[in-house]
């Protein structure tokens, strides 16, 4: 036991996930191959979409932040099937940690996702990490050597400037030691400033974008991020789900200052919302508003976008380690509008620049013939010309 969380050291047998091609992977995921070493995870962040996943651990979704199942014989599993990835020649960006954060507490004692930072870096391997925790700044000399490469992106989340809100919501992030801010989710924009500094190629995750919280700071935190030299900004609004919202009315309703907001998510969501999977997200219409306003700050500050759900306002440029990714629905809308229209095989021909493998080729020409690539996206419609689908510019 550590504190209040047990820690449990089990044995993996694979490493490796490869995700799945569904709606959403085909729409906006750039990446297939995802590694985690933990399961489980201390940070205890309320909005945790993660948190239902300890039940493949036969465990239960409350225990997500209490119990940690830590694969011991990572290291020696993700090497070998790094290989066979290296063997196949599909070496396509690997994300370390998207189902529980890497740099997590427990990582000081064991050090696994150095030693698997290590791999990549021996067998030339893209990686991303997706973090909240300041314990990334340990292993700054390895990511330094993958960064020079080009073999190496880390995203940070930063969503309110508000220590109270920040308390409320990821109780457990630990603060940094290399670097202080009287704000405490600032130190992450100070870190991925650090990270910048040594040619890492940095993003500011807005995720989750919390409507009336994140409002009032987002101008401030998308300036001081183009200021710290970080490359892009990506931004997705908070889902709920029947669990996280028990959660968040819990936290809400223990501040004075935060209490209003179950009323307005309530209305946001339960009203006016739309589903997503089996979570509940805010309007089309507001999701649209959002975009537009953070794609606006980006601009002004200086800072690409890397636009998700309305491509048109896309100022991202990829670089580093998503060179070698998946391409997602903002590639197509793009081509469409370079080539005046898109045709099948000119989308699977375009999908060839990039390592993918035969089942993303037939989840393409599936999610292309039906319509489900593009459908409900801004400046794109669908056309059947000599009995064949094609894509052009609206
Ligand atoms: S850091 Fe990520 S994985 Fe960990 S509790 Fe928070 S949201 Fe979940």
């Amino acid at each position: 036991m550590s504190g209040s969380v047990k820690i449990v050291e089990t044995r993996a047998k694979s490493m490796i996930s490869r995700m799945r091609d569904g709606f959403f992977s085909m729409r906006y995921l750039p990446f297939r191959l995802t590694a985690n070493i933990y399961r489980g995870c201390s940070h205890g962040c309320v909005y945790c979409y993660a948190a239902c996943t300890h039940y493949y651990m036969r465990s239960s979704p409350n225990l997500f932040s209490k119990e940690i199942y830590v694969k011991k014989n990572a290291p020696e599993i993700f090497e070998k099937e790094i290989a066979k990835y290296e063997q196949r020649k599909r070496k396509s960006v690997i994300v370390i940690g998207n189902i529980s954060d890497t740099y997590q507490p427990v990582e000081t004692n064991y050090r696994l996702t150095r030693k698997l930072l290590e791999i990549c870096y021996k067998h030339d391997f893209p990686c991303f990490i997706e973090t909240k925790s300041p314990l990334i700044l340990n292993d700054i000399d390895i990511i330094e050597k993958l960064a020079e490469r080009e073999l190496i992106g880390v995203g940070m989340t930063v969503t309110s400037y508000d220590n109270e809100f920040t308390r409320l919501v990821e109780p457990l992030v630990p603060r940094s030691k290399f670097v202080r801010s009287p704000i405490r989710q600032k130190e992450r924009i100070l870190t991925l400033q650090r990270l910048s500094e040594i040619g890492v190629d940095t993003y500011l995750h807005i995720t989750p974008y919390f409507p009336f919280v994140t409002d009032e700071d987002v101008e401030r935190i998308i300036r001081d991020a183009a200021e710290a030299g970080v490359g892009n900004v990506i931004m997705a609004p908070l889902e709920i789900s029947g669990f996280i919202w028990n959660r968040l009315k819990k936290v809400f309703k223990s501040s004075e200052r935060y209490s209003s907001l179950i009323p307005l998510y309530e209305k946001r969501y339960f009203e006016s919302g739309r589903k997503l999977g089996a979570r509940i997200t805010t309007s089309e219409k507001e999701h649209y508003k959002l975009e537009k306003k953070v794609s606006e700050l980006c601009k002004k500050y200086g800072i690409g976008y890397w636009a998700f759900n309305n491509p048109q306002f896309n100022t991202a440029v990829i670089s580093g380690a998503y060179r070698l990714r998946y391409p997602i629905l903002l590639d197509y809308w793009k081509l469409t509008h370079e080539k005046g229209r898109l045709r099948l095989k000119d989308a699977l021909q375009f999908a060839m620049n990039f390592p993918v493998d035969k089942k993303y080729l037939s989840a393409l020409q599936e999610y292309f013939l039906n319509g489900e690539l593009f459908k409900g996206v801004y400046g794109v419609r669908k056309i059947v010309e000599n009995c064949e689908v094609v894509y052009v510019p609206a």
